[in-house]
């Protein structure tokens, strides 16, 4: 039990404060973490405790806890004109800017760009963008939601619908209509004696059966995101969107690309999409959109997208949805900083030089016969622990194996997220060689610490 005097930050924290995605068993015994300030990449709590923050906050801290250039152009806005919104036919004149940014920076020649405070509400949005597009156009019954299983697409009820993962059983979700194909995760999925590119086309078939038992008539879009996150940083198999996206054109389903995580350079490219080769016909955006400076989302939808919704739109002559910070000028501000600081004030590049250093550094440590995979691309990396690596067997569950890693760790002064019985390491890109060297020696010892535990 932890002995947090009745008027620490951490005792009020417990008592007034109403926790989401913590174990509770973990709090209870060793408090709260509260957390004062950054330093680039490290977090101090009120004792002074720095750690280092290998998972920038939830992805979105890319550029670090301190940026000046990010806090500045905050300031300034907020100088200039602290609030707006982007209904009746006026926004404000960053949002204007950064719609035309995005779209310049997106891979899509022309399109247009909608806001939201989060990733959640951006895919909501999107899926009401499907269902408003379909009604209109004489096609009501097209509202099913494909997507895969241990996908994260968020929690709103759509969101939490189109998330792949069992824990929202416990609100009675999925909603009807969103159905969940195959995790194209080889190294787990993969059955005995399938090659990859025989485990790909059998996750293909799957698509087109899946089409054919529900109807293509029935199904709004196809959500993905290029390296599953949340679910334990999972890159698709070898082809995979090459396999899928051909199937999905036949029957004139839109490829929508979550890239909430891997957008603006987590996976070494601007776009996850350009990573995976594949073309899609909207992107959701938000995490790095703001380098976490502000909570902001974005749809941007491709030309076919665009200009099919605006002509639904102007047979009513409106498109009644938004939200009241929708297009903030101080996210667009920072939003629009952030662009610049990622592609062209260097952080893509240190991603770029950084990736082999990463992945050389968790390679080390996935030799150990406790680490069954290692996989990522970029700055995102996950590396699962096994009791068994050749029959891949999880520790068993009551050993909290996930928990007391990320509670080691933490006690290292690292903080690492537990996905499963995954590790993920997703860094800000302005890590330097010796702090990328220190996180990989911090999770070397504590990995050894907690296996030497259990085994
Ligand atoms: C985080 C995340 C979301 C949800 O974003 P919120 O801002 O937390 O609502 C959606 N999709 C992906 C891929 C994410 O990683």
């Amino acid at each position: 039990m932890n002995d947090h005097a009745p008027n620490s930050w951490e005792a009020r924290a417990e008592e007034y404060s109403l926790y989401g995605f913590t174990d509770l068993p973990s709090v209870r015994d060793r408090g709260t973490v509260v957390v004062t300030h950054g330093e680039g990449p490290y977090i101090v709590d009120t004792n002074g405790t720095r750690y280092l923050d290998s998972n920038s906050g939830l992805w979105n801290m890319v550029a670090g806890f301190d940026h000046t250039g990010l806090i500045e152009a905050a300031k300034a806005q907020y100088d200039r004109f602290p609030g707006y919104h982007a209904f009746f036919g006026r926004m404000s004149d960053q949002t204007v800017a950064l719609s035309e940014r995005l779209i310049e920076v997106s891979p899509f020649a022309r399109g247009k760009v909608f806001y939201t405070n989060s990733g959640s509400e951006a895919n909501d949005t999107m899926v009401k963008m499907l269902w408003f597009l379909n009604r209109a156009t004489g096609r009501p019954q097209a509202r099913k939601i494909l997507t895969r299983k241990n996908a994260y697409h968020g929690v709103t009820a759509i969101s939490a619908s189109m998330t792949g993962k069992p824990y929202n059983e416990v609100f009675g979700l999925p909603l009807d209509g969103f159905i969940h194909l195959t995790c194209p995760h080889y190294w787990r999925e993969g059955r005995d004696g399938e090659s990859e590119a025989q485990f790909t086309a059998r996750m293909a078939a799957e698509l087109d059966e899946v089409i054919a038992r529900e109807g293509a008539d029935t199904i709004a879009g196809f959500f993905a995101e290029p390296v599953m996150g949340a679910g334990g940083v999972i890159p698709p198999s070898g082809g995979y969107f090459q396999a899928i996206q051909p199937i999905l054109k036949k029957h004139g389903i839109p490829l929508i690309s979550d890239e909430v995580i891997c957008g603006f350079g987590r996976t070494g490219e601007v776009w996850g999409c350009e990573t995976y080769g594949f073309m899609p016909d909207a992107i959701i955006s938000s995490k790095a959109l703001t380098a976490g400076y502000f909570p902001m989302g974005a749809v941007i939808l491709g030309p076919d997208l665009t200009d099919r919704l605006q002509e639904a739109i102007d047979t009513i002559e409106e498109f009644p949805h938004g939200f009241t910070a929708s297009g903030h000028p101080v996210g667009c501000a920072v939003a629009l900083k952030a662009i610049d600081v990622v592609l062209e004030e260097g952080l893509l590049d240190m991603v770029r030089a950084g990736a082999p250093r990463m992945q050389a550094g968790l390679a080390e440590i996935a030799r150990h016969p406790n680490i069954g995979e290692l996989r990522g691309i970029g700055y995102m990396w996950a590396l699962e622990a096994v009791k068994d690596r050749d029959g891949k067997v999880p520790f068993d569950g009551s050993l909290s194996v996930s928990e007391r890693i990320a509670n080691t760790c933490t006690d290292h002064g690292l903080i690492c997220r537990p996905l499963g019985q995954s590790v993920v390491l997703c860094p800000p890109f302005t890590l330097t060689d010796a702090q990328m060297d220190e996180m990989i020696a911090k999770l070397d010892a504590s990995l050894k610490q907690v296996f030497a535990e259990v085994a």
